[in-house]
C-alpha cells in the first residue's frame, strides 16, 4: 500500500472516529461492515456488539423485514434513501433518527451502503411542544396578548379577537392601556407594576373596554418572560371575560344575603352583621342594643287578603323601620313576620327605647293595599350587648324572650329582657303620659332657691327650680321627670311656662324687694337646639315688666357649648345681645374646656356641688383654681349645695363671689321665698 494511502486511509479512520453524525457502512444483507463511535453511541451499543449484526436490529421487531426490503430495493436500484425513522435503543428508550444513505462502491466490487444518522428524538419532542403550544395559542378560550420589552403588542391570539373585538392589526404595535376603561383607579397599576417587577407575574381583576365601547371586567394573568441575563422580553396577558360570572356570584351572593320581599338584609347577613358589631362594640367599650320587632297577628292579613297582600305590607313594614332609624344601625328580616334592628354605639338604653317607640308609632299608623287600609301593630323585645348577655346566641334568646313577654303583656308594646330596665322604661312611660294630663291640669309649680352674695350676705338672686305635684305620687324631682320631658319633646312648653312664671315672680321681687333682684332659670339642651330664641317672648316680658335685661340668667350644661351647632350659636349670641345672662350649670362635671368661656361670652360659672362638698379634700384646690381661672376670664362665680358654714367661710376666703345651698335654704315656694326675704334679706 502506498504511502499516501496510508496517511488517507488513517485519516479517515480519524474522521470517522471524531465525527458527530453516526456512520456505517451496511452490505446488501443488511450486516454492519463499519460503525463509528458515534453510531454505536446513538444506539447504545459497543462496536463489537453491532459488527457482523443486520442493521435492523434496532429496528421495532415488526419494521424489521420491510426496512430490510427497502435497503435491498434501493441497492439495486441506486440513489439516495433519507427519512424519520423510529428506532429503539440497545436500553430499549424509543429514539427518533434522521438517517441517509447512499451507495458505497465497495473496492473488491459491488456496492455497500454508507449511512449516516442523526439522533433528532429531542428536536421532534421540541417541535411537538411547539405544534401543541401553537394549537392551545390557536384554539384557547382564553385571550392571550403578548407584548415586546416596552410593552407593544406583538401577537395577540384568535380568543382576544373574539373577547375585545380588535384584529391584531387593529392593535399590532399599541400599548395596551388602549383597552382600559377610564373608571380603573391608578393604584392597581401601579400595584400591578410593581408586582410585575418583584415576581414577575401578576393575577387581577381590570375593567377594560371592547373595540365597541363596552366595558367589560376580565380576570387577567400577566407574566413576565426574561432572557438568560433577567432582561425583560416580553410580557404575556391570559385573560377571560368574567363579567357574567361576576354578575352571576353577585347575584347569588345577594340572594344568599338578602330578602327578596323587602330588600332588607336576611338572617344570614343578619349574624354576619351581629358579630361584626359586636366586636367593634367590645373595643370601643360601648353597648349595643338588639331589637326584635314581631307583627302582631300578620297571619290574619295572609290568610284573609293573600300573600300579596302580605308580602306588600311585609316591605312597607321595612320602610317604616327603615325611616326610624339611623344610617349606622341595621334592619334585617329574619323570616316571616320577625325583624330585627341592631343600634350599635348605645350611651344610654333609653335610646333603644326612643326606637322602638317611635317605631310602634309609625307602625300603628294604617297601610293601604288596593285602596283598603290595613292595620297592623308589633311586639318589641330589647336586649342589650353586652350587659344583658355576653354571648350572641343567648343576647338572641333574650331579645326574643323580651319581644314574648311584649306579646304576652298584650302586644303593640316593647319590653326589655331585664326587669330593672324594664320597670325603668313603665316608670318613664307613665311619667310620660302623666306629664302631658299635668301641663294641662296646672300640677307644676315654680320652687325658688336663694343665691347669697357671699361678701355682704344679701339673698341677690333666686333660681326657679321646677316642681311636679303629682295627685298620686306626691311631689317629683325634675331629675326623674325632665329627660322623659326632653326625650317627649314636652320639655319645650314646660321651660317656657317655668320661665314666664319666673318671670312674673321676679317682676313682683323687683317691686316689693329690690330693683336689682336677678333670677336664674334652667333651659335644657333640647329647647337650646329646637328653639329659636331670636324673637323671645320673654325679653318682651322682661320689657313689658319693666325689668332691667340684666335681671335674668339662663343656666346651661357645658355639654351643649362642647360641638355646639349653629343654632346654638345663635341662640347664645340672641340671649347675648339682648342682655341676657348665660352661666354654666353644674361646671367641672363635664368636658370644662376654658375655650369656650370666652368664645361664648358665659357670665357666670356655678361650681358643682361635688367639688364643694370635697372641700376638706382635693375640693379646695379644684375650687381655688376655678374661682382663680373664672375672675381671670371675667366670670363670676356661684357655688352649689353649699350646707356648711365651714363651706361657706372656705369659699369666702377664696373670694368666691355667691353662694347657694341648705346652709341658707332649700327650694321653696314663692309665698315661703318671700317671707324668707323680708325675715331674714341677710344671710
Ligand atoms: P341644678 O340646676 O344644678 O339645680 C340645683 C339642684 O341642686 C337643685 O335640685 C337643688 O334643689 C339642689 N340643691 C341645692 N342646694 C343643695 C344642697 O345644698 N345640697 C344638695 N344636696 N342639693 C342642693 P333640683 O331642684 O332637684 O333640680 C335638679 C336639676 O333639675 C337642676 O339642677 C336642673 O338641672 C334641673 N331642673 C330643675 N328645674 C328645671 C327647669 O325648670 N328646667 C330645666 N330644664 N331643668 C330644671
Ligand atoms: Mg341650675
Ligand atoms: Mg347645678
Amino acid at each position: 500500500m502506498a504511502e499516501t494511502d496510508k496517511i488517507t486511509e488513517n485519516m479517515f479512520q480519524s474522521i470517522l472516529n471524531r465525527c458527530p453524525v453516526g456512520i456505517a457502512v451496511i452490505d446488501y444483507d443488511g450486516i454492519f461492515v463499519t460503525v463509528n463511535p458515534e453510531y454505536c453511541s446513538i444506539y447504545g451499543y459497543t462496536p463489537a456488539q453491532m459488527l457482523g449484526q443486520s442493521f435492523t436490529m434496532v429496528f421495532p421487531e415488526e419494521t424489521r423485514a420491510p426496512v430490510l426490503a427497502k435497503h435491498q430495493h434501493f441497492l439495486d436500484e441506486g440513489g439516495r434513501l433519507g427519512g424519520e425513522w423510529t428506532v429503539v435503543r440497545h436500553d430499549g428508550i424509543v429514539l427518533t433518527v434522521w438517517t441517509e444513505s447512499v451507495p458505497f462502491p465497495r473496492a473488491t466490487g459491488g456496492a455497500d451502503r454508507l449511512v449516516y444518522v442523526l439522533n433528532i428524538t429531542e428536536q421532534k419532542r421540541n417541535q411537538e411542544q411547539m405544534r401543541i403550544a401553537a394549537t392551545v395559542y390557536e384554539t384557547s378560550h382564553d385571550a392571550i396578548m403578548v407584548t415586546d420589552a416596552e410593552n407593544r403588542l406583538i401577537a395577540v391570539n384568535p380568543a382576544f379577537t373574539r373577547v375585545t373585538g380588535y384584529d391584531f392589526a387593529d392593535v399590532s404595535g399599541s400599548h395596551p392601556d388602549i383597552f382600559n376603561a377610564a373608571n380603573q383607579e391608578d393604584c392597581l397599576y401601579r400595584d400591578m407594576w410593581r408586582r410585575l417587577h418583584e415576581d414577575s407575574f401578576w393575577i387581577g381583576e381590570v375593567w377594560d373596554r371592547r373595540k365597541n365601547g363596552e366595558p367589560y371586567l376580565k380576570e387577567l394573568t400577566l407574566t413576565v418572560v426574561r432572557d438568560l441575563t433577567g432582561k425583560v422580553q416580553n410580557y404575556v396577558g391570559v385573560f377571560s371575560d368574567i363579567t357574567e360570572r361576576k354578575k352571576n356570584e353577585e347575584l347569588i351572593w345577594r340572594q344568599a344575603n338578602y330578602d327578596a320581599v323587602t330588600g332588607l338584609p336576611n338572617r344570614h347577613m343578619f349574624h354576619d352583621r351581629l358579630e361584626v358589631t359586636a366586636q367593634q362594640v367590645l373595643r370601643s367599650g360601648q353597648n349595643m342594643a338588639l331589637l326584635l320587632i314581631d307583627l302582631d297577628h300578620f297571619k290574619e292579613v295572609n290568610d284573609s287578603l293573600g300573600h300579596n297582600a302580605g308580602d306588600t305590607l311585609l316591605a312597607e313594614v321595612a320602610h317604616r323601620i327603615m325611616r326610624c332609624v339611623r344610617g349606622v344601625d341595621t334592619i334585617a328580616r329574619l323570616g316571616g313576620d320577625e325583624f330585627a334592628v341592631i343600634i350599635p354605639e348605645l350611651n344610654r338604653p333609653e335610646q333603644a327605647e326612643r326606637i322602638a317607640r317611635t317605631l310602634l308609632a309609625s307602625l300603628s299608623q294604617s297601610f293601604s293595599f288596593e285602596g283598603e287600609a290595613m292595620f297592623v301593630t308589633a311586639s318589641i323585645g330589647i336586649a342589650i350587648f353586652p350587659h344583658d348577655s355576653a354571648s350572641l346566641e343567648g343576647l338572641l334568646r333574650n331579645a326574643d324572650q323580651a319581644m314574648y313577654a311584649a306579646k304576652a303583656a298584650g302586644r303593640n308594646c316593647f319590653s326589655y329582657f331585664t326587669p330593672a330596665l324594664q320597670e325603668a322604661a313603665l316608670n318613664r312611660m307613665h311619667i310620660s303620659n302623666d306629664l302631658r294630663r299635668a301641663i294641662s291640669g296646672s300640677q307644676f309649680q315654680v320652687y325658688y332657691q336663694p343665691i347669697v352674695h357671699l361678701h355682704s350676705g344679701r339673698v341677690v338672686k333666686a333660681e326657679a327650680l321646677l316642681r311636679w305635684n303629682h295627685p298620686r305620687n306626691g311631689i317629683i324631682e325634675p331629675m326623674r321627670f325632665i329627660p322623659v320631658a326632653e326625650d317627649t319633646g314636652l320639655i319645650l312648653q314646660l321651660g317656657d311656662w317655668v320661665a314666664h312664671q319666673a318671670i312674673e315672680q321676679l317682676a313682683l321681687w323687683c317691686r316689693s324687694y329690690d330693683p336689682a333682684f336677678q333670677m336664674s332659670i334652667n333651659l335644657s339642651p333640647v329647647q337650646f337646639r329646637r328653639n329659636d330664641f331670636s324673637n323671645m317672648d320673654w325679653v318682651r316680658e322682661l320689657e313689658t315688666r319693666r325689668l332691667e335685661k340684666d335681671a335674668l340668667t339662663i343656666e346651661i350644661t357645658e355639654g351643649l357649648l362642647l360641638n355646639a351647632e349653629p343654632r346654638v350659636n345663635d341662640n347664645l349670641m340672641h340671649f347675648h345681645e339682648a342682655g341676657i345672662q348665660v352661666a354654666i350649670d353644674d361646671f367641672g362635671t363635664g368636658y370644662s374646656s376654658l375655650a369656650y368661656l370666652q368664645k361664648f361670652d358665659i357670665d357666670y360659672l356655678k361650681i358643682d356641688r361635688s367639688f364643694v362638698e370635697d372641700i376638706d379634700g382635693v375640693g379646695l384646690d379644684l375650687c381655688e383654681a376655678m374661682v382663680v381661672m373664672a375672675h381671670r376670664l371675667g366670670l363670676e362665680v356661684v357655688a352649689e349645695g353649699v350646707e356648711t358654714r365651714h363651706q361657706r367661710d372656705m369659699l369666702t376666703e377664696m373670694g368666691c363671689d355667691y353662694a347657694q345651698g341648705f346652709l341658707y335654704s332649700h327650694a321653696v315656694p314663692a309665698r315661703a321665698f318671700t317671707s324668707m326675704l323680708e325675715t331674714t334679706p341677710v344671710m
